[in-house]
């Protein structure tokens, strides 16, 4: 696939990048099950049991403020949850951050936890293809570019929605 973050080792590894459960050269993502989902296979597990297993498949290495994160955000409701990285050396991943969506893919929030500016680049063209975002209206924010022109853009998705230039 064609995919230009502006991180060339993160494009050139890139294979598959899409919505739902992926496990792919640079994409890990699956459902997390809501805290009150408790049915399994005919099983009625305790509340948050399911969703710990879920939440697990992504490891230790998943930082706490994402994992607080998803945990306020599936109290009733399930969420996608997607970890983006590259191949360092053989069996060395660098990690660039994590998006989290509803099930119907509306953005939620983006974290960019990677180790350089570009893991940001990474983490925002990852976006695109993985959500919705409906840039609600409490988070954005506006600015007056250098040649007075009103820009507009999205806290969510880093979008610039007018006047912007890039
Ligand atoms: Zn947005």
């Amino acid at each position: 696939m064609l995919f230009e973050s502006g991180h060339k080792t993160f494009d050139k590894q890139a294979d598959l990048i899409d919505t739902g459960n992926v496990w792919g050269g640079v994409q890990f993502s699956g459902l997390i099950r809501a805290k009150s989902d408790t049915e399994c296979n005919g099983f009625t597990r305790p509340p948050g049991h399911l969703r710990d297993f879920d939440l697990s498949s992504f490891g230790r290495t998943l930082p706490p403020h994402v994992k607080k994160f998803v945990l306020e955000s599936t109290e009733s409701c399930p969420v996608w949850l997607y970890r983006f990285f590259h191949k360092k050396s053989p069996g060395k991943y660098t990690t660039h951050g994590y998006i989290v969506t509803a099930y119907n893919h509306t953005l939620l929030r983006t974290f960019t936890t990677g180790p350089t500016r570009k893991s940001d680049l990474v983490i925002r063209e990852a976006a695109k293809y993985v959500s919705d975002c409906k840039h609600p209206p409490e988070r954005l924010y506006s600015w007056t570019a250098g040649d007075s022109t009103l820009c507009v853009g999205c806290c969510v998705c880093g979008e610039v929605l007018t006047g912007g230039v890039e």
